[in-house]
């Protein structure tokens, strides 16, 4: 049988569910990826994510080509044209089935919906594979059958479900060697009809696209590919044991930077959740307390894609909690520039965004801070906050950054109520101690002492350099929680 497997953000030889089953299935296989610029650009993807994206393909090309399977890239522009273009394709090049790892958000479930209808008409069966998360979203539920809306009860009944037993995630091999002997006969190109949409080949710049010219450049930091994050992993397994002590202080590298690998698929969460397993004798809460908190982590990164197919609500630019639909958002222009740019007063906050506009990353406890600070202190709608880090972000991930945002603004899943609003100062005191991460971002600030550096006096501020704070961070908390306050009382 001939196999196509679709690639999308599952961009690994090794364990990759559909690969793996494809290769078992068929005797013949190919791959086939499609880009489409217009749909990624209205879900706020921006040059970083995508030329991640794109590098890692050309990798996985290169890999896939050593063992003689063809990669076609076909370049469209909405996931709307996707059903009838691997329609062609799979006529075209006589596919007996059509095998892809699955999605979450909803418009991505839509176009699969699609795909697979479209596909019905012309006798090629779609398999689905679970492979983004570890189980799939759905399995797990309530007792009543729901959805989990809050995540430490999900995290208990995942573990209940999982822990003391063979957690079935033994790897899967990546596919043999499809030749020269083997004869895996594909066309070198092939053309579609209608449209302007040959298969090509894989751009070298995500300029091509014309997302926004030069923002790969923060990519660059950033290796590319499996193998690239096979030893990112394996790096880490030696500092695991000590990441619930280092996890949250933003100037040590005491996270795993694996976020952007997960995301496109250059590592699978199941490689890594064994790792961590390996090092906590097989279990999510086990002896290693670091192992245990770093598998904590990957949980909150299962809870969110599970999330999405749950109540997707979330993905129509809906918040979770219906209520908080009514807040009445300040939204300044001038606000939002300044948190953007980095320019608030607040040391800590812009360190985070500047190490933002600069890396494409921000450590997650800076996320929670310059999150928080934007939807409560600045009283600003989260969705402008969770766009920008799309665009932004080298890991970004629909799931993940949209439970984020939405666990800061109250307007999500955290269980604690709306008065959690986070001190940018005591977080800068406690999690950066000596100021040493400002100073690596706000080098106007880089004389001033360990202790004065959090919250610059405000008669040492020299020349105007650096801005004064941009509000009163108690006033701004207060008048915070009295807005969301007024909306449970109109409840
Ligand atoms: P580690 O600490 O090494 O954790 C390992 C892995 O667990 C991560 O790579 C990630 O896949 C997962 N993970 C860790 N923390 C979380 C979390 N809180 N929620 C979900 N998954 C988690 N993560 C993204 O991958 N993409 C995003 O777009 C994104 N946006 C965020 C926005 C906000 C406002 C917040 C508060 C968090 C966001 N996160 C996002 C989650 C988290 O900040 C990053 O996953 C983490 O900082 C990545 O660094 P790391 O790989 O070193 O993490």
């Amino acid at each position: 049988a001939r196999g196509l497997v679709w690639l999308r953000n599952d961009l690994r030889m090794e364990d990759n569910t559909a690969l793996y089953r494809a290769a078992r299935a068929c005797d013949a296989l190919a791959a086939v990826f499609i880009a489409c610029p217009e749909t990624w650009r209205s879900h706020g993807d921006g040059d970083n994510v995508v030329a991640m994206r794109l590098r890692t393909l050309k990798s996985l090309q290169a890999s896939l080509a050593k063992k003689h399977i063809p990669l076609y890239f076909l370049e469209l522009s909405r996931f709307a044209q996707v059903p009838a273009a691997l329609q062609q394709i799979c006529g075209k090049l006589e596919v007996d089935a059509l095998f892809a790892n699955a999605e979450y958000p909803l418009n991505e479930q839509r176009r699969d919906a699609a795909v697979r209808d479209t596909l019905k008409q012309i006798r090629v069966p779609v398999e689905y594979c679970t492979d983004r998360t570890l189980i799939p979203p759905g399995s797990l539920t309530t007792n009543s059958g729901d959805g989990f809306k809050v995540f430490t009860p999900f995290k208990r009944a995942f573990i209940a479900q999982h822990d003391n037993s063979d957690c079935g995630f033994d790897p899967l091999p990546a596919p043999r060697s499809l030749g020269p002997d083997h004869g895996n006969r594909w066309p070198e190109w092939i053309a579609l009809a209608g449209e302007n949409n040959l298969v090509r080949s894989i751009p070298d710049s995500v300029g091509d696209y014309g997302v926004a010219p030069g923002g790969e450049r923060k990519v660059l930091d950033w290796t590319v590919g499996e193998g690239a994050a096979k030893k990112r992993l394996e790096a880490f397994s030696a500092v695991i044991p000590d990441y619930h002590k280092q996890r949250d202080f933003p100037a040590l590298e005491g996270t795993s930077r694996l976020s952007p690998y997960l995301n496109c698929g250059a590592i699978s969460v199941r490689q890594c959740a064994r790792m961590a397993l390996e090092e906590n004798g097989g279990r999510w809460a086990g002896s290693c307390e670091g192992a245990s908190s770093w598998l904590n982590e990957i949980l909150w990164r299962e809870f969110y894609q599970h999330l999405v197919v749950h109540f997707p609500r979330v993905c129509r630019n809906l918040p979770f909690k219906p209520e908080t639909e009514g807040v009445p958002w300040a939204n300044r222009p001038s606000d939002f520039e300044r948190w953007r740019e980095g320019q608030t007063g607040v040391p800590i906050v812009d360190a985070a965004m500047r190490q933002l506009n600069q890396t494409g990353w921000m450590h997650n406890r800076l996320r929670m801070v310059v999150a928080s600070f934007l939807t409560k202190n600045l009283l600003t709608d989260w969705r402008l906050g969770e766009r920008y880090f799309m665009q932004q972000l080298v890991d970004a991930d629909f799931a993940a950054n949209n439970g984020g945002w939405q666990w800061a603004a109250s307007t999500g899943t955290d269980a604690a109520p709306y008065f959690r609003v986070f001190n940018p100062y005591s977080q800068s005191k406690r999690f950066d101690p000596d100021g040493d991460f400002i100073r690596r971002f706000v080098p106007e600030l880089e004389d001033y002492s360990n202790k004065d550096i959090h919250c610059p006096p405000r008669d040492l501020f020299r020349g105007g350099s650096y801005p004064v704070p941009i509000c009163d961070v108690t006033q701004s908390r207060k008048h915070a929680i009295e807005v969301f306050a007024n909306l449970k009382s109109q409840e």
